[in-house]
């Protein structure tokens, strides 16, 4: 089956109870038990498992072509619960432009857990082979990346890390497995915040993780997700699963909406740089054709002149509106230097867009006047 049709077949629950087509919501937090004390159908506490919580990581497994994968109440209490699956003394490589918020708790809840760090420029595989130590366990990758939009070498990378026995994780969240698989690419896990393009309506929080093989890392990280308890509600499941369905349509419309509009600010003279991987002046244009079929639709722009002149364009915009966040069917535009603080390193003139469905002729007129008045 092509992804289209895994995205709807893999989210269907069967409901012998009454038939229904759409699914069912499980709010029950306990399953009968027998006299025997087992468990007939498999359950035994919300916790540790549920019908619409296992429904959605069978689907996301599925879409990433992985073989477990585990839900999670965020993006970061996915990434959480993986870093906890190492131990003190472990070294850990990331980009130096991760999500901001990553390397943040890298540093300041795992550092004090004896989990150290190296921020490299995940674009330079030198840079990489040199942040490399006997104890290094894991390289975590994030592309396109968060704001500026670098592609790391996914494959190059993974090859890597397991040559010096660690793994590779890769944060998924802005390619989506509609045009990026990196477990395809060799990497061993994915990570994703379902929060944006799964759910795709800004409405649910969520986070995965999928393991390609079900070895050793799977049963640890179960048993970290049961344990720590940082699991989506049933409902929350059914919100990301019901998103999956239009994942697919969704992902291609908006960005079919980036390309465009990349191309637009690319030519007019109010913008510095426009950053997008669609674009062939973009510096990782050629492996981005390499290992993405296509090219998302998080742009990042920047605006001639300051950090003031950049904030300001946002209020000019109508349709645009000046959110955090990204991935849903609104198109969203964030100055993100201001969020990130003073020790990030992304450029204070930088607008993040996330593109959203509206029709692109409204939203490249709401850049025409935003940049002319
Ligand atoms: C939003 C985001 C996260 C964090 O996910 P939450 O669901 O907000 O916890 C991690 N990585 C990337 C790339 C993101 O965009």
């Amino acid at each position: 089956m092509k992804i289209e049709t895994l995205a709807i077949k893999s989210t269907q629950m069967t409901d012998s109870n009454a038939g229904a087509v759409a699914s069912p919501i499980y709010l029950s937090t306990t399953y009968e038990r027998e006299t025997d004390g087992s468990y007939a159908h498999g359950y035994i506490y919300s916790r540790n498992d549920n019908p619409n919580r296992q429904l959605l990581e069978k689907s996301i497994a599925l879409l990433e072509n992985g073989q477990v994968g585990f839900a999670f109440a965020s993006g970061m209490a996915a990434t959480t619960a993986l870093f906890q699956a190492f131990k003190s003394g472990d070294h850990i490589i990331t980009p130096d432009d991760a999500y901001f918020a990553t390397n943040v708790l890298i540093e300041e809840v795992f550092g004090g857990w004896g989990l150290s760090l190296t921020k490299v420029d995940m674009t330079d595989l030198t840079a990489i082979k040199q942040a490399i130590r006997p104890n290094t366990r894991l390289i975590w990758i994030e592309s396109p990346s968060n704001p500026q939009l670098k592609i790391s070498d996914i494959q190059a990378i993974s090859e890597l890390a397991h040559g010096v026995g660690a793994l590779c994780a890769v944060d998924n969240t802005w390619a989506t497995p509609i045009i990026q698989r990196p477990l395809d690419l060799g990497a061993d896990i994915v990570m994703h915040s379902t929060t944006k393009y799964f759910g795709g309506h800004g409405d649910v929080l969520g986070g995965a993780l999928v393991v390609k093989e079900d070895v050793y890392l799977a049963s640890k990280l179960r048993n970290i997700q049961k344990l720590t308890g940082a699991v989506p509600s049933p409902f929350e499941c059914w919100l990301v699963a019901r998103g999956i369905k239009t994942l697919a349509l969704r992902v291609k419309a908006q960005t079919a909406n980036a390309k465009a509009l990349a191309d637009y600010l690319n030519q007019h003279p109010q913008i510095e740089a426009v950053h997008y991987p669609g674009l062939p002046s973009h510096p990782q244009y050629a492996i981005a054709q390499k290992q993405m079929s296509d090219t998302g639709a998080m742009l990042s722009v920047q605006i001639k002149g300051d950090a003031q002149n950049a904030m300001n364009i946002t209020g000019k915009l109508a349709l645009f509106t000046t959110a955090t966040s990204l991935g849903g069917v609104e198109s969203l535009i964030e100055h993100r230097k201001s969020i990130e603080g003073p020790t990030s390193l992304t450029p204070d003139n930088l607008l993040r867009v996330s593109v959203g469905l509206e029709n692109i002729e409204d939203l490249i007129a709401d850049w025409e006047q935003a940049l002319e008045s």
